[in-house]
């Protein structure tokens, strides 16, 4: 038997309706906030990523997935949406939009990770972009939306993580001042995070080895060393949350796997995830327009994972669709009673009424446990002329006998009762 290659998942009905639901809800929040829709394609460049990702991040380094076109040029399955939203903004001189340009998407992404739960090679975020307004209104917002999503959708045990990176200059003269730190301190400090100082000193706060952990309480913290602008507008944006009511707490070793960031850089986490907690998260990407050829640009936006949303969410079971009625021929095989059969449910249904048609050739007793399995409200038996049939109505075993078929379907509009 062949199987679903590892790491994907297929969506079945019933994960199918939760997710439509995620995404009604998504629509509503951001359509209200005037966020609009976008579907940009599955594959891009693979130098989009390169170069909006960013080439020391474990995505372009090893998870994503390129090929050749069979024209010498190589292509990647989208790792995620930022980067191709920009690409679009600037195809499509959306910058000549009143600003800020506001976009969200529900799309898939690839990502050549190792499979465990909530972590998949293909997986579904919904996202939101607001491009061309620096103002810390922009962040605060954007992260009030992906709270009350996370929210509506009853994730549970949620904590936010707040910080800000400052400008790439800040960072860089941070990364030398950490360094020198960890470099002072590095008879004190674990064998790996040693080896690390000078490729990455930021992942030393990640390490869980107790001498280590002792040396990161004193190291110096890039909250502390922001520049007075990017100081004051972080200071805003957290003054927005409080007076919204959001809890948040600050985290200066935040990191996220994106070049891309400035300023305000934000993660979402669920206690009911286990090892994969993060849930959703964001930043301000001031830098990346301009780093795609475009004009210097503000933006900042988000992503939310919909698998994680529906493992940490509540597990509300969603019913099917109603059923109005269930047309079912007396009697398969007689020419006349399957023929009206058929344009008596395709009727039904032109004037509103969500009808199905018993295409399994069930005799007329499992048609009526079928009926009562689906939930319908109303079975049509149509007989052997095709002209006349009967109409019960299931929950009160009502029946109507011998209808003209014409009759049938404003019989059940007008909702009157069978006796
Ligand atoms: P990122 O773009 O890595 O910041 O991811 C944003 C959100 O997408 C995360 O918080 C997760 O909820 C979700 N996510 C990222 N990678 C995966 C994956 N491999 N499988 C499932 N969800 C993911």
């Amino acid at each position: 038997m062949i199987q679903a290659p590892k790491g994907t998942f297929d969506v079945l009905p019933a994960d199918a309706e939760r997710r439509s639901l995620l995404e009604s809800r998504a629509r509503k929040i951001l359509g209200a906030a005037g966020y609009r829709r976008i579907e940009t394609p599955v594959f891009e460049s693979t130098e989009l990523f390169q170069r909006g990702v960013g080439e020391s991040t474990d995505i372009v380094q090893k998870e994503m997935y390129s090929f050749d076109d069979g024209a010498g040029r190589s292509l990647t399955l989208r790792p995620e949406g930022t980067a191709p939203i920009c690409r679009a903004y600037l195809e499509h001189g959306m910058h000549k939009l009143p600003t800020p340009v506001k976009l969200w998407y529900l799309s898939s992404f690839f990502r050549a990770e190792a499979p465990q739960r909530g972590r998949y090679r293909q997986f579904w975020q919904v996202g939101a972009e607001a491009i061309g307004a620096a103002g810390p209104e922009v962040d605060a917002e954007l992260i009030v939306l992906l709270a009350e999503l996370l929210e509506v959708m009853g994730v549970k045990g949620t904590r936010l993580r707040l910080t800000s990176l400052g400008t790439p200059e800040t960072r860089v003269e941070y990364r030398a001042r950490l360094a020198e730190y960890l470099r002072a301190n590095a008879d004190r400090l674990a064998p790996e995070v040693r080896a690390r100082i000078e490729l990455n000193p930021m992942r030393a706060f990640d390490s869980t080895d107790p001498s280590t952990r002792e040396v990161m309480k004193d190291a110096p913290k890039l909250l502390d060393g922001l520049a007075p602008d990017d100081a004051e507008h972080f200071a805003a944006v957290r003054r927005l949350l409080d007076t919204a009511g959001v809890r948040y707490e600050l985290d200066p070793t935040l990191v996220r796997g994106l070049d891309y960031y400035t300023r305000t850089l934000w993660e979402f986490t669920s206690d009911a995830l286990g090892a994969q907690s993060g849930v959703g998260g964001g930043g301000r990407y001031d830098g990346l327009i301009e780093q795609l050829g475009g004009q210097p640009t503000p933006a900042c936006g988000w992503a939310t994972g919909v698998e994680r949303i529906l493992l940490a969410g509540s597990e509300q079971p969603i019913a099917p669709d109603p059923v109005d009625l269930l047309v079912a021929p007396a009697g398969h095989g007689s020419a006349g009673a399957d023929a009206a059969s058929f344009e008596l449910a395709r009727e039904a249904r032109r004037t509103g009424l969500a009808a199905q048609l018993e295409l399994a050739g069930r005799s007329l007793k499992s048609s009526l446990r079928h009926a009562d399995r689906i939930e319908a409200r109303y079975v049509a038996i149509v007989d052997e002329t095709g002209e006349r049939a009967n109409l019960r109505e299931m929950a009160t075993g009502e029946q109507q006998q011998d209808l003209a078929i014409a009759t049938v379907i404003p019989t059940i509009l007008r909702g009157s009762r069978l006796t």
